[in-house]
């Protein structure tokens, strides 16, 4: 009888440590894939920034594109006039902007838009942000 008692200690004993060896597995495995999801989340971050990024330069590209036509094409129409002013020009300017809830208000056109922009999408007003 005192044999059997023995050995119900040492099965419970080693029980115990089992679980207690699983538990620190499981902690450890939960905290890695923690880790794992947060620099994901960071890499898709940062991805979208340059997406974002490389989509207003683009944008800014066929803007620019887009006024050096209408500019050709009006100057055909209305004859040479080189002391006429190039409004297209003074559109693309600086500004100074204070981003609000994540958003940005274009001073120079109004339109509204993710902080995270660097031009305005509609206008390409370069954003100086305080
Ligand atoms: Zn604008």
């Amino acid at each position: 009888m005192p044999g059997f008692i023995i050995f119900l200690y040492i099965a419970a004993g080693a029980l115990s440590i089992a679980l207690l060896v699983w538990f620190i597995y499981a902690i450890t495995k939960i905290q890695r894939n923690t880790e794992m999801i947060d620099n994901n989340t960071q890499k898709l971050e940062d991805q979208n920034a340059t997406i974002i990024f490389l989509l207003s330069s683009i944008n800014v590209e066929l803007k620019k594109i887009t006024n050096t036509k209408e500019t050709t094409s009006s100057e055909e129409k209305s004859g040479t006039n080189d002391n006429q002013p190039n409004n297209e020009e003074a559109i693309s300017e600086e500004a100074k902007v204070k981003p609000r809830n994540d958003r940005i208000v274009c001073p120079v056109c109004g339109t509204d838009q993710p902080s995270l922009r660097n031009v305005c999408f509609n206008c390409g007003c370069k954003f100086i942000k305080e």
